[in-house]
């Protein structure tokens, strides 16, 4: 057991899994500070359409776990921060966090009214960039805290001050600047989580030169009814309806040129967005390109999907991505493996099933004793740095592997540092 002086302990990452561990520490006593970089917590689950394997909206889940962090005094949060270092041993850990400005007040009146005056826009990285965003808005329908934000590359934009001003609001101030507070904790959960791999160097799947070849993450916002598109499942080049969709498989995972290893969610995500097509439009047809399909664990969801005849579960890996010049029909180049035979096969929509990589492969944490394997992943021992990886920083997880692994985490911290 650590020499314990603070039994406070800071989560970094408001997902599902930082909120997961921070909710079980706090209910058992302990005073968390939960760090998320993003205006608002939820994490890369709020951005999806459903989840599998019962297909329910993100709010499900995300819901229930907001009412335990209002109803649990220990439980402080801190969005648009992240931490700066963490210094000292087990038990005794000084952490600095650097918080950015939201321009926003608490508590006042008019938010609504500055957002609707608002006319200037920036990326909505929300929506990975497939569509653009006020510049006064809320990072999404379930944002938590539930407040606007004005996007930061915008703040001195004088169409903001104008929107601001013309909504008669008080719940703004564009004078706010960075702050930087330190904390003295017990322990560190990093539960930073992921992001998407990005295919654009596989260069012969056509991801970045045709635009209706998108990501699976892309997909599920396009799915979704607080998407780009209303939840309209549709060509991004023309607006077509995408009704013959193809799935490509390992588009970079398990590759020794890109993700050698397999993140494990990708096939069922792939599954579980032919459904969407399916239930959007029922004369549709989908393709999934597959080595081989990884679902070990919901095989009465792998089951539904094979009952579905429009649904084609194919072995072989995509060749090429190609566009015919005169349809501007997709082109995909594949063998199936099973009957040998070579496919030239045309879709509305091309989605690529790129795997996750540990947020940690590019935001190392800024503690000096910490070690991550080649790809990024953390390997250290959590009882000699008192900084406990949760999570898909650890391996690539679906979400209720996550959540069990946040219980773990939380468990483990309170044996190994914390004592009780
Ligand atoms: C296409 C696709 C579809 C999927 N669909 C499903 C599904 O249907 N069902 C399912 O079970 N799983 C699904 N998954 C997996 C699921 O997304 C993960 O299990 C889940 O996101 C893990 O949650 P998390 O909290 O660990 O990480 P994340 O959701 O990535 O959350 C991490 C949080 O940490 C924040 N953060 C990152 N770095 C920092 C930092 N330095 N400081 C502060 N905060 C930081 C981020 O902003 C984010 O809010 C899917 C994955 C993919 C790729």
């Amino acid at each position: 057991m650590a020499d314990v002086k603070h039994s406070s302990v800071m989560v970094v990452g408001g997902g599902i899994g930082g909120i997961t561990a921070a909710c079980e520490l706090a209910e058992v006593g302990y005073e968390v500070i939960l760090v998320e970089k993003a205006p608002s917590l939820g994490g890369r689950v709020a951005r999806m359409n459903k989840y599998f394997p019962k297909l329910c909206p993100p709010w499900c889940g995300l819901e229930i776990n907001y009412r335990r962090i209002r109803e649990n005094k220990n439980i402080r949060v801190l969005t648009l921060a992240q931490v700066e270092k963490i210094a000292g041993k087990p038990g005794d850990l000084d952490v600095t966090v650097k918080v950015e400005p939201r321009y926003v007040v608490p508590n006042r009146d008019g938010y609504d009214k500055a957002i609707a005056a608002c006319e200037v826009e920036t990326s909505d990285d929300f929506n990975l960039g497939l569509s653009k965003a006020k510049a006064i808005r809320y990072w999404h329908d379930m944002a938590f805290p539930r407040l606007p934000y004005v996007d930061r590359t915008a703040a001195a934009d004088p169409g903001v001050k104008a929107a601001i001003e013309a909504s008669g609001s008080d719940g703004f101030d564009l004078s706010q600047k960075p702050e930087t507070m330190n904390f003295k904790v017990g322990a560190v959960v990093w539960a930073a989580g992921w992001r998407p791999f990005d295919p654009s160097p596989i260069s012969y799947l056509g991801y970045g030169k045709y635009a209706d070849v998108i990501a699976n993450v892309q997909m599920e916002r396009l799915a979704s009814v607080n998407g780009p598109t209303g939840g309209k499942l549709v060509r991004p080049s023309d607006g077509r309806p995408a009704k013959r969709v193809a799935f490509v498989q390992c588009a970079g995972s398990r590759d020794v040129n890109y993700l050698p290893y397999c993140s494990g969610v990708c096939c069922l995500a792939s599954m579980k967005q032919a459904t969407y097509v399916r239930e959007q439009y029922p004369d549709a047809e989908t393709w999934m390109f597959y080595i081989d399909v990884r679902s070990d664990r919901y095989a009465d969801f792998l089951a539904k999907i094979q009952a579905d005849e429009k649904i084609h579960l194919v072995k072989g890996k995509a060749g090429q991505v190609l566009q015919d010049p005169e349809t501007k029909d997709m082109i995909v180049m594949v063998e199936d493996v099973a009957k040998g035979e070579m496919l030239r096969l045309p879709v509305d929509l091309v989605v690529l099933a790129t795997g996750v990589v540990p947020a940690t492969r590019d935001e190392k944490i800024p503690a000096e004793a910490v070690a991550y394997d080649e790809y990024g992943f953390v390997t250290s021992d959590p009882k000699a740095t008192g900084v406990f990886a949760l999570g898909s920083v650890r391996k690539p997880a679906d979400v209720s592997t996550t959540v069990q692994d946040a219980t773990g985490v939380a468990i483990k911290v309170i044996h190994t540092i914390l004592g009780r």
